[in-house]
């Protein structure tokens, strides 16, 4: 009964210790005439380790207070990483190019080493702008600048001028290929390329890469330049997604393999005289087409003769194109 009467005795203190401290000599124990000594000592057991958790925080809060001060030492070592070797070779003399932080997207989206080119400088220190500025990984703004180094600059020369703005259609974009949702991430989406639209020339001249007006051997000159040096070359002809301009990346495959994809259309023709002479390759397929459109009716005839022109010595070229 004692401990009966002390366990319901010591949960009323613990509901009320600060209370029973107050009364030291509370009137109901004066009347039980009962271990009062006991029952104190219990409260003063309760009482005593309130006081200790105190203590034991003040000494959490102080190391709390002072955490902040060695990780913040420690973030400049972690925001200045060791630069690659590609970083530390795309000098200024070679491009503009400041380093800008990693991405890390989702779906993959992102990269390391990024920065963003905003102009390539010759070799005679003209810068060239990328305009706008490419968001892209340092190995392919390095191609980039090599590309236009080495290969365009001294072909602009050649026209009697020199490339001032590189058209940058597209660079580091979060999205799948083509645009497609769901597709599988585009090298856009890892700033692994680029999209190319034209070079625009200091005396106001601009190069448009798929525009047909412009000669077809300078043209293809770019196109041999771009596909010796880039893994993956898109443009007319190979999607209905490039017709505009030339896609550029840098994507790793098995066995190097690599995909040069443009299709160097020639000029609208202005006369197709000669043309038929040329029929002889496509002519199996394309006489059966144009012998049952004949044969269909009579007005097809001038519609399946004129577009003729241009899709025969274009898929001409497809075939030489393929072998890059
Ligand atoms: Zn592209």
């Amino acid at each position: 009964m004692v401990t009966v009467a002390a366990v319901v005795l010591w949960l009323g203190a613990a509901a009320g210790p600060v209370s029973a401290a107050r009364r030291p000599v509370p009137a109901p124990w004066d009347l039980f005439g009962r271990g009062p000594v006991k029952l104190r000592g219990t409260v003063h057991r309760l009482a005593i380790p309130l006081p200790r958790p105190r203590p034991a925080e003040a000494p959490k809060a102080e190391p709390d207070t002072a955490e902040p001060g060695p990780p913040a030492a420690e973030k400049p070592a972690s925001a200045a990483p060791t630069p690659s070797a590609c970083r530390l070779a795309l000098t200024e003399t070679i491009a503009i190019a400041p380093s800008i932080p990693d991405i890390h997207g989702a779906g993959g989206c992102g990269g390391e080493d990024l920065v963003r080119l905003e102009a390539i400088v010759l070799p005679d220190k003209r810068q060239v702008s990328v305009k706008p500025a490419a968001i892209l990984r340092c190995k392919m703004a390095t191609a980039i600048a090599d590309w236009i180094r080495t290969d365009i600059a001294p072909l602009t020369q050649g026209l009697g001028s020199t490339i001032d703005v590189l058209d940058n259609f597209d660079s580091f974009e979060c999205r799948g290929r083509n645009r497609i949702v769901g597709a599988q991430l585009s090298e856009h989406g890892r700033a692994n390329a680029l999209d190319v639209r034209a070079f625009k020339l200091a005396n106001g001249h601009s190069i448009s890469l798929t525009d047909r007006t412009v000669p077809r051997d300078l043209r293809e000159t770019v196109l041999h330049s771009v596909c010796a040096r880039f893994s993956t070359v898109l443009g007319p002809g190979s999607d209905w997604y490039h017709e505009d301009h030339i896609h550029l990346d840098l994507m790793e495959r098995r066995n190097d393999y690599r995909i040069c994809q443009w299709n160097v259309y020639d000029p609208l023709p202005q006369t197709a005289p000669l043309l038929p002479a040329e029929r002889p390759e496509e002519a199996p397929p394309r006489e059966v087409a144009e012998k049952s459109d004949a044969a269909k009716s009579d007005a097809a005839k001038p519609d399946a003769v004129e577009p003729e022109p241009q899709s025969k010595p274009a898929t001409k070229k497809r075939r030489q194109n393929r072998r890059f």
